[in-house]
């Protein structure tokens, strides 16, 4: 009788843990985070929407760099980028950068504050791992304020860590992410955080995010730098920065990355 209670209780268990798992496996996610400031959904919220997926049709990459663009990625070259001020040890294929997992981010040697800045990347055609393990990188601006990279074809994680979104922060307005191994862009419109004297924040970062040509972030406002699992904020930082992007293990490659500094009061036009 006993034995019998025994098993019927190790199946009961399974069937629980197999239940929870597959939980876990359609809705990855938080529900213990702090709350995002200014929105009813937590960090890194499982129950928050997903955006809808839409086919943003047929590509049109590589976008050509504008005659004033200054370029960060042309064929494959790292010269622009650095790691942890050594030689960026990311692997050079095909035109373009791959991230070899381990080797750790690479950021440009150059600062930059308001820019129109152009990615390519491509995550790995490989289907490896899901969620928040598949094809996951980022373009931190700033080094601060991540747009994240991520394989979300067909790869549910928690929305505000889906590819294109602010991580931790909003999603994207759509998912349009291409499959795995095909060619992406961001084109993202970036304006720095001001800060008065006294450090305090004067006005936040912001960023229109045009991602395969689709809008998904129309001038929207970061809470402050990225932060896994916590509530962002600001403390005052330099007006320019470097931008990087993110070894998180996966081969993610990248191509054809350019930037136009901002000069919206037109100081630099001809007579
Ligand atoms: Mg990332």
């Amino acid at each position: 009788m006993i034995r019998i209670c025994c098993a019927s209780l190790m199946l009961l268990l399974l069937f629980t843990m197999s239940v929870a798992a597959i939980q876990d496996g359609d809705r990855p996610g938080y529900r213990d985070t702090p709350l995002i400031p200014g929105q009813k959904w937590r960090v890194h919220d499982s129950e928050r929407p997903w955006p809808v997926v839409v086919d943003p049709g047929a590509g049109n990459l590589p976008v050509p760099a504008p005659k004033d663009a200054i370029v960060l990625l042309g064929k494959g070259d790292l010269s622009a980028w650095t790691s942890g001020g050594q030689k960026a040890r990311w692997a050079q294929v095909d035109g373009a950068i791959e991230a070899r997992p381990g080797s750790g981010n690479i950021t440009t040697k150059e600062s930059f504050g308001d820019m129109q800045l152009h990615i390519e990347f491509r995550t790995p055609p490989e289907v490896k791992g899901n969620s928040q393990g598949r094809g996951n990188s980022g373009v931190f601006l700033m080094n601060r304020y991540e747009v994240q990279v991520l394989d979300s074809y067909q790869n549910p994680t928690y929305p505000d860590g889906q590819c294109a979104a602010f991580y931790g922060q909003w999603p994207p307005m759509v998912n349009v992410c291409r499959g795995p191994g095909e060619w992406q862009s961001f084109d993202i419109f970036f304006t720095a955080p001001r800060f008065a004297d006294d450090g305090t924040l004067a006005s936040p970062a912001r960023a229109t995010v045009v991602h395969n040509g689709v809008l998904v972030h129309n001038c929207r406002e970061f809470l402050g730098p990225t932060s896994h699992r916590s509530k962002p904020s600001y403390s005052k930082h330099a007006p320019t920065g470097p931008i990087s992007l993110q070894d998180h293990g996966n081969p993610i490659r990248f191509r054809n990355i350019w930037v136009r500094p901002l000069d919206e009061g037109g100081e630099k036009g001809s007579q």
